[in-house]
């Protein structure tokens, strides 16, 4: 199959890239390099079922390809509300462009949806028939209903132009690749913690989050691309559930750091608690994760040592 990852030179697209070149694919990257890098990419620039395409997924492009995976988004709150108006284009006229291209070449498309969708969630834990609780108007809404709208186009494009469509929910997903500067808390507490510097706990850290290592994330993605049964929505996450303050506990632990934990204001809209149901990814993928959090976070730090 000759695949598309736009975002491919991102965290998670990086990862992608390299999956599908080994499973035998040929893989079209196309990034803007906004958060992606191209040293993501590097060690794949030499097989020659590689190829690398600087464009920007707000403006429409024509490719000949079997299968796209959309991720084209910077995933970090940092990253993603330094231009908030630029984030919702990538999103929205991401996921046009995208499906449009899908539409015309007829090729399979999924979109790298996310936990966001359920907003500051009143149920608990989250199940894809659920509809959120977003704030229109704040601070993450540039993300979170850019996400939302490319749901329902992808869902109206397989509604009104049977484009071949699959929707994977990601909850947070963390590893090597992250940049140093992401924002994020796992690579913020490590970078910290690897540098001696305060962990940064924003409001109290009781509020709670669940971590998938990204080799497990990428295993979701090719196995939701590569059946027939089911379209999506599908949650994709690690269902074990920490509160941040047991997540700076735990880095401090592994990295043997001697950094102190200080406390700072909460930012807006933050979610109070987040927790994928994967019984329906269980269920249609014959999916679940492999990597505890311990696992992948000393995978993750190890990384971080050679770069921090
Ligand atoms: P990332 O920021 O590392 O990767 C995003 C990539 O998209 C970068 O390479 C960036 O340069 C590229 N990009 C951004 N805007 C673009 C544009 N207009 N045109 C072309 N390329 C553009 O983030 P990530 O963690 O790898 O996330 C990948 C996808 O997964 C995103 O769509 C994100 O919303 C989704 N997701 C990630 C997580 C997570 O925890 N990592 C959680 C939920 C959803
Ligand atoms: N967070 C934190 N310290 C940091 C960065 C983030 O306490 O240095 C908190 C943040 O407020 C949120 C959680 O960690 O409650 C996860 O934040 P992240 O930005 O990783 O992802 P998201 O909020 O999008 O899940």
């Amino acid at each position: 199959m000759r695949c598309l990852v736009t975002g491919g030179a991102g965290f998670l697209g990086s990862h992608l890239c390299e999956r599908l070149l080994n499973d035998g694919h040929e893989v079209l990257c196309l990034d803007n390099y906004f958060t992606g890098r191209l040293q993501n990419v590097s060690h794949l620039r030499d097989n020659r079922n590689f190829e690398l395409i600087r464009h920007d997924v707000t403006e429409p492009i024509l490719l000949e390809v079997d299968r796209i995976f959309n991720l084209a988004c910077p995933a970090s709150p940092v990253h993603y509300q330094f231009n908030p108006v630029k984030t919702i284009k990538t999103s929205v006229m991401g996921a046009i462009n995208m499906l449009g291209l899908a539409k015309r070449v007829h090729a399979r498309i999924l979109q790298a949806s996310t936990s966001e969708v359920y907003g500051d969630p009143a149920v608990h834990p989250q199940k894809e028939d659920y509809w959120g609780n977003v704030n229109p108007i704040g601070i993450r809404s540039c993300y979170d209903e850019g996400k939302r709208v490319a749901e329902t186009l992808f869902m109206d494009y397989h509604r009104q132009n049977k484009v071949d469509i699959r929707i994977v929910r990601i909850f947070n997903t963390y590893g090597p690749r992250m940049l140093m500067n992401d924002g994020r808390v796992v690579s913020n507490f490590i970078v910290q913690a690897l540098k001696g510097e305060d962990l940064t706990i924003y409001g109290d850290g009781n509020q709670t989050r669940s971590f998938c290592y990204v080799d497990d994330m990428v295993e979701a993605f090719v196995r939701m691309m590569d059946q027939d049964e089911i379209i999506g929505p599908v949650n994709v996450g690690n269902p074990g559930e920490f509160t941040m303050l047991e997540l700076a506990q735990t880095v401090l632990e592994l990295t043997n750091s001697k950094s102190r934990i200080v406390y700072q204001p909460l930012p807006g809209d933050d979610p109070k608690m987040r927790r994928p149901d994967i019984s329906l990814a269980k269920k249609a993928l014959g999916w679940e994760p492999k990597v505890n959090l311990f696992d992948g976070l000393q995978k993750t730090i190890e990384y971080f040592k050679t770069v921090v």
